[in-house]
């Protein structure tokens, strides 16, 4: 099957002469290029993917080295995996040897040898991810499906490839089910009873990548239904037994995407995650999946305030006190809290915070206060706070009604 029309109607023209162009000096060095993976997929569903990776017959940091020096691109080689990245002005192109993967001990990265077009595809994942394009003159187009991936995508079928493929890499079982998710597939039938098989081969991948995975969820439009589906097959409980995929994580990741960009959803969605969590569970969930101190602090303050909530669940608050309450927070926290909480009150007074308290500041400064006759020390401080609390309450509005506060302040005998 030739697929030559659809790829130029496909690509953007920049991208159509560029792939073409690192084809054309291929040929020159006696390598064959492809487009594999993903992009290839979304081709054939009709989706826009311009992500696009390339795998070459040969050797891609060579290839990679030479587009480099007749482009405007930026180079990143990985020698050990014979790996290269193109970084042009608004998207990158990945291009890797083909190669050949055998896995010493489930879970263990694998070892690489090169290889064919064909050893590189029968390495991957599912069948609908395992189909290239060549874009060498002599054949440009022409589809290479060696496991049916085109077959499953026309019957929204997901299939590993083998059926030691969980056992070899069980982030696969994560992988399946955000694309069963994203399209609305099904796993073929020997698939579903191997990855139910293999949940507990969860155990064996390194926290790193089971995180990676957790976040690529995350990207997706609607990381909740892969997270319901993973709960069902008990792949969550498998990770940390606190966690759960629910109806309450639905509701809540919807409201949280009515708040927030994308780019800074996936944190927050892990706030959410552990929401039902003691503090003692937590710790345990952050070591498995090696979460970043700074996201640990956001997902630990996340609980420490919910625990504070009571607090702010009062009507006759003033904003100082809510400022005082919330001040030593991290951002997320608040919001994952604001997100969270079942009292309206609370939720309301962590939105005041989030969307204006946290960043009312005085008109003056201690240099004007020091023009106003106070000098640096104690004394100063004190009055700056003051300032600050009568501005959050409103009682100073405009930089007359600080200066009249700091004299009226500064005259007032120290007690
Ligand atoms: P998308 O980015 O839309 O989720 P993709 O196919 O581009 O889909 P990537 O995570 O970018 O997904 O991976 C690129 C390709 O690498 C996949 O299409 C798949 O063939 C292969 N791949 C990625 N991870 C694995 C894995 N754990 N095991 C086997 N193959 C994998
Ligand atoms: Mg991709």
């Amino acid at each position: 099957m030739n697929l030559a029309g659809q790829i130029e109607q496909y690509l953007p023209q920049h991208l159509l002469k560029l792939v073409q162009d690192i084809s054309g000096q291929a040929v020159k060095l006696e390598q064959r290029v492809y487009l594999v993976g993903g992009a290839v997929r979304d081709l054939l569903l009709g989706y826009p993917n311009f992500d696009l990776d390339l795998v070459v017959e040969g050797n891609a940091v060579k290839l990679a080295q030479q587009v480099a020096e007749t482009s405007q691109a930026k180079l990143l080689v990985h020698h050990r995996f014979g790996t290269a990245k193109l970084r042009y002005e608004n998207f990158t192109l990945d291009l890797a040897t083909a190669r050949k993967e055998t896995y010493a001990r489930p879970g263990a990265l694998p070892a690489v040898t090169p290889g064919t077009l064909k050893d590189d595809l029968i390495r991957r994942d599912f069948s609908i991810n395992a189909m290239a394009i060549s874009l060498a003159p002599n054949d440009y187009g022409e589809l290479v499906d060696p496991y049916q991936g085109k077959n499953d995508l026309e019957h929204h079928l997901i299939r590993i490839l083998h059926p030691g493929s969980f056992t070899d890499d069980a982030t696969r079982i994560l992988r399946g089910v955000r694309y069963e998710q994203r399209f609305g597939f099904e796993f073929e039938a020997q698939t579903a009873r191997l990855l139910k098989r293999d949940i507990p081969m969860l155990d064996t991948i390194s926290g790193d990548r089971i995180r990676h995975e957790l976040e690529l969820i995350f990207r997706e439009k609607r990381p909740e239904l892969a997270a319901n589906r993973l709960g069902d097959l008990g792949a969550l409980h498998r990770i940390n037994p606190s966690l759960k995929g629910d109806g309450w994580i639905a509701e809540k990741f919807d409201k949280a995407r009515r708040l927030k960009k994308p780019s800074q959803l996936p944190s927050l969605y892990f706030c959410l995650l552990i929401y039902s969590f003691s503090e003692k569970k937590i710790e345990q969930l952050l070591v498995r999946l090696n979460i970043p101190a700074k996201l640990s602090r956001a997902m630990r303050d996340t609980l420490r305030l919910k625990t504070s909530l009571p607090l702010l669940d009062k009507s006759s608050l003033k904003p100082s006190e809510i400022y005082y309450l919330l001040r030593e927070y991290e951002p997320l926290a608040i919001q994952a809290n604001a997100i969270a909480s079942d009292s309206s009150m609370a939720r309301r007074h962590l939105q005041l915070f989030f969307a204006k308290l946290r960043y009312v500041k005085t008109s003056l400064d201690g240099e004007e206060l020091k023009r106003l006759g106070i000098s640096a020390g104690p004394q100063m401080g004190k009055i700056l706070q003051v300032l600050h609390k009568a501005k959050l309450d409103g009682e100073v509005r405009t930089r007359a009604d600080e200066k009249q506060l700091v004299l009226s302040l500064s005259l007032r005998p120290e007690r």
